[in-house]
């Protein structure tokens, strides 16, 4: 294990002056587009590094289906001394190679993919018997990266606890989504995912192992924390638990003005003993209710719900959800009347469901095995999740939602916008979030077919264009750029810690090429 110090000011104006010098004089010998000769040959990955086309073939595309990029070859790990010897095999090559964690590929542009290099394949590395170890006295999981967050869900409930922060679907894998963030409508409550960790073990670039949390190498721990993969490999997370709670009453608020609906929503966010999950969504006049969430309506609803859509183009859902169990059975009904009460919604448009926690959670799969049995899942996601600053929404909404979406009419899949609190978060940690106390996650879920994916992709681009052009300060999420310039522009005055960071962690630029931060 090694140990990072977080470096004084000189430090940091010496690192800062020795990168641009760095940067200006030597060639970039990363992302060779061949392997060292000696790698298949090496036996420490016998049977363990494959080249064979199945494996490549399933490493080069990811859940958006948009990109094609080719490793050379797999590894497979059995161990986190398997990562750390690939890495440290490019760090001391000549000609370094590039490679990616694959976490459960649920990237949309190729972020896990290394182009003529190694895909690690974390979830080889994922042990049923091992890799997940609960303390129920300091409440917190050790958790092996591999695992997806469904895994460690039911893991920790077998002991009565849970984690507090999810994402919407469960099937990622704990690195990945740490790597990002992990935002859903827990995270105006409880923080981001990346907001809920105590320590971790991560391999850097260099290939050495260091143990990091916000009192021991405390700047590569929030480096990796939304570091997009690219100062090292995270191999295990320290995740908080918390008591399981047994029940979720969840409730949907339908609403036709979009300030109530957005009033509404940032006061229930700012109070202390509001929801435990608050999201909302757009629905747009295109049809009936047809994705993930058309199951949230009872059948008999969704005719007089389209109607309501026909008639306003544009509608609203607000959703919350009050978690409970035997000890709040009684006051939960009473609490929901009351926050009922006092909502803006179209009265007689709310729809209550009551169902178990791990139900709650695991929601989105349901949609997914729908859309997975119509051939509609493994399709292009040419997705765009935004974070836009509160000050800005209303000039979002009008501007984007009942502009260009509108007018254009192609959009398909959730659309989502929802706020969440700043406080929540950290600014040492790597994830860029707009500088406004309250700010909204916005989420155009789409999916396309592989002949349309590209109108897509120009409604996005649209959308980014108008944002810029109103000078909205938006910040992606989830991010995707073509060239360096754009990461130089969303890291914005941040760009400057990440670059140090690149050349502290992995100064050969070995890590997470599939980004395409450093080309
Ligand atoms: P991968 O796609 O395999 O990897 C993502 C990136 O992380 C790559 O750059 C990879 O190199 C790197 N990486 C992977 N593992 C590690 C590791 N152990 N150490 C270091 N780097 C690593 N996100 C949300 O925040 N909230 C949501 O509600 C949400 N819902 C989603 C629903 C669906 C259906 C899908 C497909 C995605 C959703 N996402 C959501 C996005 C998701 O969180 C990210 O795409 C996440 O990266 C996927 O995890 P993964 O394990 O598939 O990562």
């Amino acid at each position: 294990m090694v140990s990072y110090n977080f470096p004084s000011q000189i430090h940091l104006l010496m690192i800062t002056i020795l990168v641009i010098i760095t940067t200006l004089l030597t060639p970039i010998t990363t992302n060779t587009s061949s392997l060292p000769w000696n790698i298949l040959s090496n036996d420490n990955f016998a049977g363990k590094l494959t080249t064979a086309s199945s494996s490549v073939e399933s490493a080069a595309t990811d859940f958006g289906h948009i990109t094609k990029i080719f490793p050379s070859a797999v590894l497979n790990p059995s161990s986190v001394q398997d990562i750390t010897d690939l890495i440290k095999l490019s760090f001391d090559s000549q000609s370094s190679f590039p490679l990616a964690a694959r976490g459960h590929g649920h990237s949309h542009r190729g972020q896990a993919a290394a182009k003529d290099g190694v895909v690690v394949n974390m979830r080889s590395m994922v042990n049923r018997d091992r890799g997940i170890k609960v303390s129920r006295t300091g409440l917190y999981a050790d958790v092996d990266s591999a695992w997806l967050w469904i895994e460690v869900l039911n893991k920790t409930l077998e002991l009565g606890l849970t984690p507090v922060s999810w994402t919407d679907y469960l099937y990622l894998t704990v690195g990945g989504t740490l790597s990002n963030g992990g935002i859903s409508g827990q995270t105006f409550r409880y923080g981001p995912q990346i907001s809920n960790v105590l320590e971790m073990d991560v391999i850097t670039g260099k290939g050495e192992i260091a143990t990091c949390s916000k009192d021991m190498n405390s700047d590569l721990f929030y480096a990796a924390l939304g570091g997009l993969g690219q100062f090292g490999i995270i191999t295990r997370a320290r995740i908080k638990l918390e008591l399981a709670p047994k029940k979720a009453k969840w409730l949907r608020f339908l609403y036709t003005d979009f300030s109530e609906f957005t009033r509404d929503q940032e006061r229930l966010i700012s109070e202390t003993n509001g929801p435990h999950f608050l999201e909302g969504s757009v629905m747009l006049d295109h049809g009936p209710p047809d994705n993930w969430r058309s199951t949230y309506y009872p059948p008999s609803e969704h005719m007089r719900i389209v109607s309501m859509v026909k008639q306003h183009r544009v509608i609203y859902c607000l959703e919350v959800v009050k978690y409970y169990d035997e000890t709040s059975q009684h006051s939960v009904n009473e609490e929901m009347e009351e926050l009922s009460d006092s909502l803006n919604y179209e009265r007689g448009f709310v729809y209550e469901k009551d169902v178990t926690y791990m139900d709650f959670l695991n929601r989105v799969r349901t949609g997914e095995l729908k859309l997975k049995s119509k051939g509609k899942w493994d399709v292009p996601h040419p997705w765009l999740n935004l974070f836009v600053p509160k000050s800005q929404i209303s000039r979002f909404e009008y501007g984007v939602f009942k502009g260009i979406i509108l007018r254009n009419n192609i959009t398909t899949g959730p659309l989502l916008v929802y706020p969440m609190n700043r406080n929540k978060w950290n600014d040492r940690m790597s994830t860029v979030i707009p500088e406004e106390d309250v700010f909204y996650a916005v989420g155009f879920l789409r999916s396309a077919s592989f002949d349309n994916w590209d109108d897509y992709e120009k409604e996005n681009m649209e959308v980014l264009k108008f944002c810029e052009d109103a000078n909205m300060r938006v910040i992606q999420y989830l991010p995707y750029y073509a060239s360096q310039e754009g990461w130089v522009g969303h890291f914005g005055p941040r760009w400057n810690i990440f670059l140090e960071r690149k050349y502290r962690y992995d100064p050969r630029m070995i890590l997470s090429p599939g980004q395409n931060i450093f080309p």
